[in-house]
């Protein structure tokens, strides 16, 4: 293995359990060579309490950049995990560009005012074919505005083990096109191993439909608590080698740089 990363993880500055500097040891035992905090930042209009506060945004920024300077191994980067919430988008320019951020998750955690993630209310009542054919579209969506690096848990929508009637693969080819054309990555996220649904994101599946259509891709835990660090990487590594992934995404200063999964 040549070159580990995870580049999203909360700490308490949004909803992660731990401090930035608890990390460290867990990315050194685990063998990871950089990582990368990402806090929620949701600018809806009501404060959201797994959301940081956006008048913190200079602290978190100085911490993490203090740690930065004083760590090499593992190499520390800075990003964000923002909500991409449709009529806000110049808002969330305006925060992303004030601060000198490596990469910005884009996450879709919102379908309107409801969250998909919080509690399976959401779904009750709902037709499936219809919310997953949305949540993919609002995913793509969010990577066409161009705020983003990375799509965060594209298929977030199974968080609850919902299912798609029938094959559900049109909507991750459809994605992935969309992902390539907007220049965006994706993500392997395994935290969704520590949900209902038992597996990780997105769909293992439909993996090598990312790989054919050429997404570039990072494998990232969205660990809470250091323990959560790179969970199940082996496993996910494995997965993606075998969709045909030669290379995962590496970011600094919002460039990506491309580097092999093996050595
Ligand atoms: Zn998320
Ligand atoms: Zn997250």
């Amino acid at each position: 293995m040549a070159y580990l990363t995870d580049y999203h993880i909360h700490t308490t500055f949004s909803d992660g359990k731990a401090e930035p500097e608890d990390y460290i040891p867990a990315a050194r035992a685990m063998g990871i060579s950089e990582i990368g905090f990402s806090e929620h930042l949701t600018l809806t209009d009501e404060e959201q309490g797994w959301s940081i506060n956006p008048d913190r945004l200079p602290e978190y920024f100085n911490r993490i950049q203090s740690l930065a300077v004083k760590t090499h191994d593992p190499v520390i980067r800075i990003g964000i995990e923002a909500d991409y919430l449709p009529g806000k988008v110049d808002e969330i320019l305006e925060y992303l560009n004030k601060y000198p951020f490596d990469y910005v998750i884009g996450s879709v955690h919102y379908m309107g005012t409801e969250t998909v993630d919080l509690g399976r209310e959401f779904y009750t009542g709902k037709d499936m074919r219809r919310i997953f054919s949305e949540y993919f579209d609002l995913v793509a969506e969010a990577a066409s505005t161009g705020l983003f690096d990375i799509m965060a848990h594209p298929d977030l929508i199974r968080i609850f083990g919902h299912r798609f009637p029938g094959n559900p693969e049109h909507l991750y080819r459809r994605l992935a096109r969309n992902l390539k054309a907007s220049d965006v990555a994706f993500e392997i996220n395994t935290n969704g191993m520590n949900k209902p649904l038992g597996e990780f994101y997105p769909d293992s599946r439909f993996l090598n439909i990312f790989a054919e259509e050429g997404v570039p891709l990072c494998i990232n835990s969205d660990a809470h608590m250091p323990s959560r660090l790179a969970q199940h990487f082996d496993a996910a590594y494995a997965l993606a080698a075998a969709a045909g992934f030669r290379e995962t995404a590496v970011f600094k200063g919002r460039e990506r740089f491309m580097i092999p999964i093996y050595e």
